[in-house]
């Protein structure tokens, strides 16, 4: 038996989070086009007979502005530290800059360290080539492995990989657990998702989701989420005119959190403004993004 930490890193929007869904072939990351989606390490599990790989999927390393920024840095840090592999991930249709530079010079310390370009479905291969000659200079990578982590292809091949880097060990996690992260969490992020999606420009960072009650029989489950907003402002563009903008929100969440949990789900979402909470300590402890103390 083998085990052991996959980390998995790159600029935001390389398709990190989509690559720990397909996977795990649950949802455990939400994905969106805009950058900055994730904002806490979550580890999804994979089990098969040979081992347990558990990835690791940071919020990406970059420059922080803000105070949230600075600890989803932190937690990125962290998260090499443990790991057996890292998979420093591109976006091939992107160029390699300054960000991917930025990253890069992170993982020096790191032994085995993959180049993973995703999003091959987008691009032709002569153009995978060149995009492989240019980025292998910049780092001795131990192993290189195109994959689109969207449709699934190749992502075999970089598991079978994976497995012949990894120590022998015992499993950390029970099979029956495919995530770290409580239930509570995963549906607060399920609803955060619908508001990066449907909304734009300053609105979905400005965002963050708690469950407030989580009530739940054999058959259905009544959940409240709370929606902390920083401004008025946004919280007028989230409840959208007549509160056809929060509807929409709660109904594609609902339908996302119905598959997860598998029963039918009541679901009400409320608004609430604590004017900027992303600078404040004491929310960044009760949301989960820092401990105390830290
Ligand atoms: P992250 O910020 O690195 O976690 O990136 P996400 O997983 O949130 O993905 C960012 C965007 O890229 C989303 O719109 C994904 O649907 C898209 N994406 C991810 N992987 C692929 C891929 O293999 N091919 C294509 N065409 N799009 C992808
Ligand atoms: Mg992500």
């Amino acid at each position: 038996m083998k085990s052991g930490f996959v980390t998995i890193v790159g600029r935001p929007n390389a398709g990190k989070s989509t690559l720990i869904n397909t996977i795990i072939g649950e949802k455990i990351a939400i994905v969106s086009d805009k950058a900055h989606t994730t904002r806490n390490n979550i580890q999804g599990i994979y089990n098969d007979e040979e081992a347990q790989i558990i990835f690791i999927d940071t919020p990406g390393v970059h420059k922080p502005v803000q105070t949230l920024g600075k600890y989803m840095n932190k937690q990125a840090y962290y998260s090499l530290e443990d790991a057996d592999i890292v998979l420093f991930m591109v976006d091939v249709t992107e160029n390699f800059g300054k960000g991917d530079k930025f990253v890069l010079d992170k993982l020096k310390e790191c032994n085995n360290v993959f180049l993973i370009l995703n999003k091959v479905d987008k691009i032709k291969k002569e153009k995978l080539f060149s995009i492989i000659d240019e980025i292998s200079k910049e780092h001795d990578f131990k192993e290189i492995i195109p994959i689109s982590a969207l449709n699934n292809d190749n992502v075999d091949d970089l598991i079978k990989t994976i497995k012949k880097y990894l120590p022998v060990g015992d499993k950390y996690y029970d099979d029956e657990y495919y995530t770290d992260k409580s239930i509570n969490f995963m549906v607060s992020e399920l609803v955060r998702e619908k508001v990066l999606t449907l909304t734009k420009e300053e609105v979905p960072h400005a965002v963050t989701c708690i469950v407030e009650s989580f009530e739940e029989t054999e058959k259905s489950a009544h959940i409240n989420v709370m929606i902390i907003v920083e401004r008025e402002g946004i919280k007028k563009i989230l409840v959208g005119h007549n509160g056809s903008m929060i509807k929409e929100i709660g109904t594609l969440a609902r339908c996302d959190i119905e598959k997860l949990i598998g029963k039918k789900v009541y679901l009400e979402l409320f608004v609430k403004v604590i004017n900027n909470w992303r600078e404040k300590e004491k929310y960044l402890v009760e949301f989960g993004f820092k401990e105390e103390n830290e």
